[in-house]
């Protein structure tokens, strides 16, 4: 076992060996511009069509003319908001959800202070999404929908089929950000209501700096980056070669044995979630009872703070996270969880477990074992610390 238990694969992901020696050539002697004449350039522009291929493959893309290369999976969320509304200026309805990652979060606030309407669709106290409210926000003035596939924080599986479908009988374009997806669920846009879809490389052990956009061909979208005629007028900048090739095989490598992975993180998943709601009194699984990634456990400590979880995780070489945000001092609930209304005494205590198909059993059973005595310490530290016994606090429940 190394010195590190990377626990925190919705994140990052560690680079897939084929996938770093797939990118090396395009470091160091495959230098060319893909956009030049010379068959030096053209070689490189070849393996960027390979890439586009085993992309297209990994989404259920009709062929590789939808897919579009990014820089990452803000970029891509950024590119395909802001590149339907500014095609639709009459339209100034924006809707999305309360619990999306902050690449679509931050881009509704600001499109808020331009003077859009933008509606939060909420979320049920499993995180679950209303299609009936969706359903009721429609209007002849909404420009676009877009709604997140899988939460990053929760991992709750949001039903985008059934969503789309209610966007598209009103001839509404749909995006969707999926980019916790690859390699937990199978994609296919080609038989879906989906219109744009975002994916990130670093998500299924490839690079970070490159991401992908799925635009469905006759969808028109403006460019977000103006200038060079790459990526078909859509994207202009060189693109980046290595990181894109390392995308392809990454793609190829996640599209492979989806099932097997699957059942792989599912198992590892499910030993430490049942483990730890046996061993830690008070422990409440937040999404737990939604479908979920199979890689994902968000799991609170009641009256405990995830903070100094981590830190004491971090002793035994155990890397997790929280869905908090840490500004100047202060830590501000995950705006996922209070989504959720969860109970104020688990609302800081959320710890995010996230695997990958690299992480083994003896980790789970390691970190399992560790994990007890990390939270009694600190429930003996807290004055608050009389969690799991009836003499608790008032509204405990
Ligand atoms: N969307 C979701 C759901 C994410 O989880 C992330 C990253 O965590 C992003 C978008 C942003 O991706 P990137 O880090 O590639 O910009």
């Amino acid at each position: 076992m190394s010195d590190v238990i990377y626990f925190d694969n919705n994140a990052t992901t560690r680079i897939a060996p084929q996938v770093y020696e797939a990118m090396a050539p395009y470091l160091t002697e495959l230098y060319g511009n893909p956009s030049s004449i010379h068959s030096f350039g053209s070689r490189v522009g070849r393996a960027l069509d390979r890439a586009r291929t085993q992309v297209a493959g990994l989404l259920g893309a009709e062929d590789e003319v939808e897919v579009l290369f990014t820089s990452c999976g803000s970029e891509g969320d950024n590119t395909a908001i802001r590149g339907i509304l500014e095609g639709a200026p009459d339209r100034r309805h924006f809707i999305t959800t309360a619990v999306e990652h902050p690449a679509v979060l931050g881009l509704g606030q600001h499109l808020e202070k331009r003077g859009y309407r933008v509606t939060w669709l909420g979320v049920d106290e499993n995180g679950m999404l209303d299609l009936e409210e969706l359903r009721d926000s429609l209007s002849d003035d909404t420009a676009l929908v877009s709604i997140m596939y899988a939460n990053n924080e929760t991992g709750v599986v949001f039903p985008v089929r059934e969503a789309g479908e209610i966007v598209k009988a009103r001839g509404i374009p749909f995006h969707v950000d999926a980019v916790q997806v690859p390699g937990k669920i199978e994609l296919d846009v080609k038989d879906s209501p989906i219109d744009l879809l975002t994916v990130s490389a670093h998500k299924f052990h490839g690079p970070k700096g490159v991401g992908a956009l799925y635009v469905r061909r006759g969808i028109t979208l403006r460019p977000f980056i103006v200038g060079g005629h790459q990526e078909r007028n859509r994207r202009a900048g060189t693109e980046n070669v290595a990181g894109i090739v390392g995308m392809g095989e990454a793609a190829e490598l996640t599209g492979k044995d989806i099932a097997a992975e699957r059942a792989q993180l599912s198992g590892m998943r499910d030993q430490l979630e049942s483990a730890l709601v046996a061993t830690c009194p008070g422990a409440r699984i937040n999404g737990g009872k939604s479908e979920r990634l199979p890689n994902t456990l968000n799991i609170a400590f009641e009256y405990l703070e995830g903070e100094s979880i981590l830190v004491l995780l971090d002793e035994f070489g155990i890397c997790a996270s929280t869905g908090s945000a840490c500004t100047a001092g202060s830590v501000e609930p995950s705006h996922v969880l209070r989504a959720m209304k969860v109970p104020p005494q688990w609302l800081q205590g959320a710890v995010r477990f996230s695997l990958s198909r690299y992480n083994t059993e003896a980790e789970i059973d390691f970190a399992a074992e560790k994990i007890p005595g990390i939270i009694r310490r600190l429930q003996g530290l807290s004055a608050l610390g009389r969690v799991g016994t009836k003499e608790g606090l008032p509204g405990q429940a």
